[in-house]
């Protein structure tokens, strides 16, 4: 691709972002708002072309919301993903692969670093540098056909098998929550037993189900797995797991969700629309999922985007490329999201998921046990309870985003949520009247087919 093809992030406002906080990193250093300018618009152009396509409809086209300090800081993140795991591996933190929809400050307490499917796609692409949009997205569809073959074609493949075992990323364990949400991961883990990459640890973090916060044994069983998950990680990183360790962690983490409860409060309060839907998904998830492999760094511009969008939402001020009354859609199911420039060209906005916002505004207790209070609060996930105890929390997000419809989408070869989605459908029409879609997908990626995005843009003409 030629370099004329590309963004170029507009010079005029250099001096702007430049005033911008530093990103705090975990291990001290920083990275200030001059120095992530230059890696954007001299280094990663170069780097990582495909970033900087001017394509629409391509997932992961940056945000153009540049007057949105995160809107970049994310991205460099993004794009130094590559070189900041590397330095951290080399300074001892093990990378540990889990789940999508779980808590990480158990692996970050235990000295390691978590990584989720996506953060792990993120880290392998850094690996392939000086390739266009289309060089990416061939080499990752190969990386992918992989997995086919290796795991089964009735796997959803989301997981990311072929880039740990495949992709020859230096991934040390893999130890996700065995919970119901997501059968890719049983699958995944048990096919990493007989992958090529023998020296990886493996581990099972058990997670009870039905009813499962109230129940005494439960909550015992689930600590005893979380105490075997940080002294085994302990263990890599050669270093012994205090509770202390965990409460400090907890603490952080915690700081992170009440930024992103409070972020999701103002935008769902504002008359107009104060971040595209991109963005709003960006921050949020830098409360407490953590995507960046650094919760310090996601901390510290979460800070700031909280100062931000109030000044906006103070000042009525609406995200370029939203329209004034957009139709407000919350997206439940699991992996799958539409391209929100798409949604937003149609009129409509992503105001929520379930997924993810599931584990992001479960705060845990920060006094007494730490191993039991978190967890209690992981086993209380509204996403991992019975299908009417789900439906009741989702109804009440609906409610305060103010959505006028909702989407559930999933992967083919997702299991239990293909299995829910009607049901959790008819629950949510029966008591609020709200429309609802559900569509199954072939895992896309990079590119969603034009089928996916018909039937999403006709349901938003619907409403
Ligand atoms: S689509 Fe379903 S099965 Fe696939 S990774 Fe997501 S939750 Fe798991």
């Amino acid at each position: 691709m030629a370099n004329t093809d590309l963004y170029e992030y507009p010079q005029e406002l250099r001096e702007e972002f430049e005033a911008t906080e530093a990103i705090q990193f975990r291990d001290g250093s920083q990275a200030t708002a001059a120095d992530v300018w230059h890696y954007m618009t001299e280094v990663a152009p170069k780097k990582y072309p495909y970033a900087y396509t001017q394509r629409k409809y391509v997932d992961g086209r940056m945000s153009r919301d540049i007057h949105l300090p995160s809107a970049i800081k994310h991205n460099y993140l993004l794009l130094t993903m590559n070189d900041r795991i590397n330095k951290s591996r080399e300074n001892g933190s093990p990378v540990i692969f889990v789940q999508g929809g779980q808590s990480v400050d158990p692996y970050y307490a235990a000295g390691g670093i978590a990584l989720r499917p996506a953060s792990v796609g993120m880290w392998s692409r850094g690996r392939h540098e000086g390739l266009g949009l289309n060089e990416e997205v061939v080499r990752r569809h190969k990386q992918k056909e992989k997995a086919y073959h290796a795991i089964s074609f009735e796997a959803c493949q989301t997981a990311g098998y072929e880039t740990i075992q495949e992709g020859g990323l230096p991934v040390d364990m893999v130890a996700p929550f065995t919970c119901l949400r997501c059968s890719d991961i049983s699958y995944g883990v048990e096919a990493h037993r007989h992958g090529p990459n023998k020296t990886l640890k493996l581990m099972n973090i058990d997670y009870p189900m039905r009813h499962q916060a109230d129940k005494q044994w439960a909550v015992e069983y689930f600590v005893q797995n979380l105490r075997r998950l940080t002294s085994q990680i302990g263990k890599i990183a050669g270093r012994e797991v205090t509770d202390d360790d965990l409460s400090k962690e907890i603490r952080l983490h915690n700081e992170g969700r009440r930024l992103a409860i409070d972020i999701a409060e103002l935008w769902w309060s504002a008359d107009v629309p104060p971040t595209n839907g991109l963005d709003r998904r960006h921050i949020l998830q830098m409360g407490g999922m953590e995507i960046h492999g650094d919760p310090s760094a996601s901390l510290t511009i979460l800070r700031e985007s909280k100062a931000y969008i109030s000044e906006r939402v103070k000042n009525g001020i609406k995200a370029e490329g939203v329209v004034d009354k957009p139709v407000r859609l919350f997206i439940c199911g699991s992996c799958v999201r539409p391209n929100d420039f798409r949604i937003e060209e149609a009129g409509a906005i992503i105001v929520g998921n379930d997924n993810h916002w599931s584990d992001i505004c479960t705060l845990v207790k920060e006094d007494g046990d730490p191993y039991r209070n978190l967890a209690h609060a992981i086993l209380s996930y509204p996403y991992e309870q019975s299908v009417e105890l789900r439906a009741a929390w989702t109804i009440e997000q609906l409610k305060k985003s103010g959505a006028d419809g909702v989407l559930f989408l999933y992967q083919w070869g997702c299991n239990t949520q293909s299995a829910v989605a009607r049901m959790l459908c008819d629950a949510i029409k029966r008591d609020t009247g709200i429309p609802t879609m559900i569509i199954e997908q072939h895992e896309g990626g990079s590119e969603q087919s034009e089928q996916l995005l018909n039937r999403i843009n006709a349901f938003i003409e619907m409403i």
